[in-house]
């Protein structure tokens, strides 16, 4: 869900003002219904936090704030095991195990021997599109054990869009340090 402030004025039309700081202002019409406006920041929301996102950028790695977690707590794990049971069933394949930990170098890892993955906690503060990639990429590799031309087919296979979601997670590569400690 997408925070902000409500401007209400005589104008007629809504809008979405993002700020330096990224603070969502939504400026919208007198009297037009609340459940309108929530409408319109929903269908927004995409944009909303890709303009968040380059404005973050746009700070020193170590001033940015760690964008909030999209999850309730204890939301995540829950969410991210959904994910992980789909996928499994869709890609025919069963990790033994799967642990959620704070990791600074990578998203995600898979120990095809013993079929064990896990899953950066960091994802939490990431779309949910990369999370969803993430955890293709991992059991993909219960598939195939490498990144040869086979492994990204099937993880093209699976999300089309896949490179759209690796670099997102690319432009994201910072919070990977910045959750230390958090
Ligand atoms: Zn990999």
């Amino acid at each position: 869900m997408t925070e902000y402030t409500l401007t209400r004025s005589r104008r007629k039309t809504l809008a979405i003002h993002i700020k330096t700081d990224g603070a969502v202002e939504v400026r919208a019409p007198l009297r037009l219904a609340k459940s309108e406006i929530e409408r319109f920041v929903k269908l927004k929301s995409q944009w909303i936090e890709s303009k968040q996102t380059q404005i973050s950028l746009r700070q020193p790695a170590e001033l940015r704030e760690l964008p909030p977690s999209k999850y309730a707590p204890g939301e995540f794990e829950r969410a991210a095991s959904e994910i992980i049971k789909i996928w499994e069933q869709r890609l025919d394949v069963t990790a033994s195990f799967v642990g959620f930990r704070a990791m600074s170098s990578r998203w995600g890892s898979c120990t095809s021997k013993t079929r064990r993955i896990r899953i950066n906690t960091a994802l939490a503060h990431c779309p949910k599109e990369c999370l969803e990639y993430v955890i293709v990429h991992e059991l993909a590799h219960l598939r195939e054990n490498n990144h040869s031309p086979n492994f990204w087919k099937i993880v093209a296979k699976a999300l089309p869009d896949y490179k759209l979601r690796q670099t997102k997670l690319k432009e994201l590569a910072w919070l990977l340090n910045a959750q230390g400690g958090k």
